[in-house]
């Protein structure tokens, strides 16, 4: 394990730890330790206000190249930023997708007049983006698309038919990444395209649906003749699932270190609980609460190893990174139990009417799909079998 903190990065440290004091303030106060997964319904305008905020600050899309409005932060220092964030409390972000997904993609597959298009709304916090993969048909297994894309070559322009399904944020976003099927005779992951998509347009409906949490913070999207333009395919037709992939490749990066200080932040507050309302005298409690202690630290040092090991040519992370969304998944689910038992009985009660979740209660009704979306915690070990052990791989079905 080789990552390691210059002096040089700890003035970094000490730069966002008080621009965020500084700015995490009057207005924006109340944002402290909102938002994010189980609270995105909280403060949604004041948090596109503080990603405006961030912008002015220079500080979205740190690790993103210079030349593409970034800040070309080092790994460290992406890091540092993600590990402060968590730690002052700052808001969930909303253009994480934008962020995180979307412009890394265009970055690597997209052509100079895309990231002309794109990249600067999301460098600048005005414009957001959500994810448009999976369909009732195709979670897991996302290359069962029945999503369609016919080019139109009157108009010049894709016209798109289809239903998305638990597509996150889509009722705020401006636009949103579609996999669609462009040739109608392919089946798999042959076929497919990779759309750009302005959410606000006739052709789109966006029906919000309520989760246990008894918030809305995912949607059924339905296309009906939603168009397109053939510039903002990204790559050419047929070339949707490589870019697709690419995409998830994004996914899992140095943002988790900062996840793993949203995890403490979540951890203190169960252990503070517990001290208050004497659950931490009971044995059991301590022992699971030592238990989880013990593996937030393994997966700070597994994802530093992770980070500061080799990565491949194509920029993916080591093998052992596979194990990573597996572990944090469960780990995670595990805490939303403890926090439970340390409440005792209280947990089944509501704050107020009618459907009003203490922070704690809201957490462990989220993190039940910790272990579904991004990939669920079944298809995780397939791909650690198959991927990272070299096992044979899973039998398909029968191909159509
Ligand atoms: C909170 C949340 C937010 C989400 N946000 C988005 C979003 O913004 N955009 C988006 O596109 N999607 C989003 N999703 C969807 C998410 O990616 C899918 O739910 C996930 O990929 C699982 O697919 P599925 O729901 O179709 O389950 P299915 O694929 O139908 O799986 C059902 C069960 O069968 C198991 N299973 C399936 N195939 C196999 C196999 N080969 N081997 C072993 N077990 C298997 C699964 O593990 C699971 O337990 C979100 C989901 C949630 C819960």
């Amino acid at each position: 394990m080789k990552l390691s903190f210059s002096a040089e990065d700890e003035l970094f440290r000490a730069e966002v730890a008080g621009w965020l004091a500084e700015n995490l303030t009057g207005e924006f106060a109340k944002l402290k330790y909102r938002g994010g997964p189980g609270d995105e319904h909280m403060f949604p305008q004041e948090r596109q206000d503080w990603e405006k905020r961030l912008a002015e600050g220079g500080w979205t899309c740190v690790g993103w190249p210079k030349e593409h409005g970034g800040r070309g932060c080092s790994i460290e220092q992406q890091v540092i930023f993600f590990e402060e964030y968590a730690r002052a409390g700052a808001p969930g972000r909303v253009g994480h997708i934008g962020e995180g997904l979307t412009g890394p993609t265009l970055i690597a597959f997209g052509t100079e007049e895309q990231q002309q298009k794109y990249l600067p709304g999301i460098v600048a916090g005005t414009e957001l983006w959500c994810q448009g993969y999976s369909e009732p048909g195709a979670g897991s297994d996302l290359a069962n698309v029945k999503t369609k894309a016919r080019f139109d070559d009157e108009q010049g322009k894709w016209i798109i038919n289809g239903q998305k399904v638990w597509t996150s944020l889509a009722h705020e976003s401006d636009y949103c990444f579609v996999i669609a099927r462009t040739d109608p005779d392919s089946v798999a992951h042959k076929g497919l395209g990779f759309f750009l998509i302005k959410m606000d347009q006739p052709g789109i409906d966006v029906r919000p649906i309520e989760q246990i949490t008894g918030t809305s913070e995912f949607n059924e999207v339905f296309f009906d003749d939603a168009h397109c333009d053939a510039s903002d395919m990204v790559g050419a037709p047929g070339d949707g699932w490589k870019v697709a992939m690419g995409l998830l490749g994004f996914e899992r990066g140095v943002s988790t270190l900062g996840q793993q200080m949203q995890f403490q932040n979540e951890l203190d507050d169960v252990v503070e609980l517990a001290r208050e309302n004497g659950a931490a005298k009971d044995p059991s409690i301590r022992d699971r609460i030592a238990r989880a202690h013990a593996e937030l630290k393994i997966m700070r040092y597994n994802s530093l190893r992770m980070l500061s090991g080799q990565s491949g040519s194509d920029g993916s992370l080591q093998k052992e990174a596979l194990i990573y969304k597996l572990f944090w998944a469960t780990w995670h689910r595990s805490l939303g139990e403890l926090a439970m038992d340390v409440m005792g009985p209280e947990c089944d009660i509501l704050e107020g009417g009618p459907y009003e979740l203490s922070r704690l209660q809201s957490m462990y009704l989220f993190v039940r799909s910790d272990t579904i979306y991004g990939g669920t915690n079944q298809i995780q070990r397939n791909i650690i079998a198959e991927r990272g052990l070299g096992m044979p791989r899973e039998p398909k079905g029968t191909a159509k």
